[in-house]
């Protein structure tokens, strides 16, 4: 018999009986969008999960797979008229299935990887070394094609090649700027270390283009958001703790990310999901995350003058919010950037505050709904005709490249901050 009093759905118990079932939730839900049933919108995981607590379910594979449609994108908590926050009980429900039934075996492999850095290191450096067996080039793009397929991940998808050095390992710890400047310790996360370095570049060279020391802790984890799709809060909580020590350990002005998802980590999920159990480190957690700010926000917040950084042809971008961006408000700030940048031609796309359908593993374990989210961005992004679909998320980037790719398209890809420090010499190498 399961142990109630400590079911994690006890945490959301109160705001389960907030859903008065009409259905606002339904506009907008990239799963309903993918699925075309009740039980993938927010309405119906709300309903499952007053099931599961009650215990008065049998907790079976379509249970499981129920709750597991959903990206976690906080849309339907933006259209709740009555604040249900159904991402948190999403989360909340998939640890009580994790509890009860076991992990998955892929969200256990999961675990396993991303708990560990230096396996991920190694398992990098792998990739790199043996990508040319298993993948091959796309003619034309930057991308790469599995030869053949692998299980979770299929031979139509276009893979981003993972960096031959990763960005942690270019640099040293302290970057030291100049006296009187802000102390910023840089969260680089897993796809800027491993897949997307120049973002890491860019982000490095524009707050050293403003004088900043910056601090890149060797000991960072994952920020375990992966964790978090399939219900293992115990990997999630482990890297949370072992991150906020790290980060603390600097007199730093603030922590900045440049991946909307970890941004979103630090400064939401580790709170919510880590300092509601444990009332030590509420208040530590809390400190983190009022320090923690997204590149762009922060380039803003310091005047960063993109004539200075930002040079080359002129370009036509449309911009994509990554819903760990959109969720915490910050739209303008990138937006403001890109409009103060010579050369830049900002076009908005419809729906650019729609999820791209990444979603975490969930563009793993449901690849085909995935694409079939992302097929409306990339016919919005087309409908633009700009040259770059710009965002703030290297995650965002790797699905939109993927579903540019399989339409043929040439339009590329950019993180914000790449097109920012687009001036020749910016960029130290
Ligand atoms: S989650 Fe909110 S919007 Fe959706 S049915 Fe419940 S009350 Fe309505
Ligand atoms: S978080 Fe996003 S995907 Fe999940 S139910 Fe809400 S709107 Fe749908």
């Amino acid at each position: 018999m399961p142990d109630k009093t400590h079911d994690p759905l006890q945490r959301v118990a109160d705001q389960l009986k907030k859903c008065v079932k009409c259905g606002a939730c339904r506009a907008n839900c990239p799963a309903f969008t993918a699925f075309q049933r009740e039980p993938a919108v927010a309405r119906g995981k709300v309903a499952l999960a007053q099931h599961i607590l009650k215990d008065d379910l049998e907790l079976d594979d379509q249970t499981y797979l129920a709750m597991s449609k959903c990206l976690l994108c906080g849309s339907c908590v933006e259209k709740c008229p009555n604040e249900v926050p159904t991402d948190e009980i999403v989360i909340a429900a998939r640890e009580s299935l994790a509890r009860k039934r076991g992990l998955t075996t892929f969200h256990a492999a999961v675990g396993q990887v991303i708990k560990n850095r230096s396996r991920m290191k190694m398992g990098a450096k792998m990739a790199a070394l043996l990508g040319p067996l298993f993948f091959k080039k796309i003619p034309a793009t930057s991308g790469l094609r599995l030869r053949f397929p692998l299980p979770f991940v299929g031979n139509q998808r276009h893979i981003p090649a993972i960096a031959k050095k990763p960005f942690m390992d270019r640099h040293p710890e302290v970057i030291p700027g100049e006296p009187g400047k802000p102390r910023i310790v840089f969260f680089v996360g897993c796809m800027t270390n491993f897949v997307y370095t120049e973002v890491g570049e860019a982000a490095l060279a524009l707050f050293r283009h403003l004088g900043c020391t910056v601090i890149i802790p060797k000991g960072q984890q994952c920020c375990g958001l992966p964790g978090m799709s399939g219900g293992d809060l115990d990997t999630v909580r482990a890297l949370a703790e072992t991150n906020l020590a790290e980060l603390e350990k600097y007199e730093a002005d603030y922590v900045m990310s440049a991946c909307a998802t970890c941004g979103g980590a630090l400064h939401r999920f580790y709170p919510l999901v880590v300092g509601k159990r444990n009332p030590e480190l509420k208040s530590r957690l809390e400190a983190l995350a009022a320090k923690t700010v997204d590149a762009s926000q922060l380039l803003h917040k310091l005047g960063l003058n993109p004539v200075e950084t930002c040079a080359g042809d002129d370009i036509r971008v449309t911009y994509h919010d990554p819903c760990h961006l959109r969720t915490r408000g910050l739209t303008g700030q990138p937006r403001a950037l890109l409009n103060s940048t010579p050369g830049v031609e900002l076009v908005e796309m419809e729906g650019a505050d729609r999820c791209c359908g990444l979603g975490g593993t969930f563009n793993v374990y449901h690849y085909d709904s995935s694409m079939t989210i992302n097929e409306a961005k990339s016919r919005a992004i087309a409908a633009t005709a700009a040259q770059a679909v710009v965002t703030g998320c290297p995650g965002c980037m790797m699905q939109l490249s993927d579903g540019l790719k399989q339409h043929g398209s040439a339009v590329r890809v950019m993180h914000t901050l790449e097109l920012l420090a687009r001036k020749p010499g910016v960029i130290k190498r």
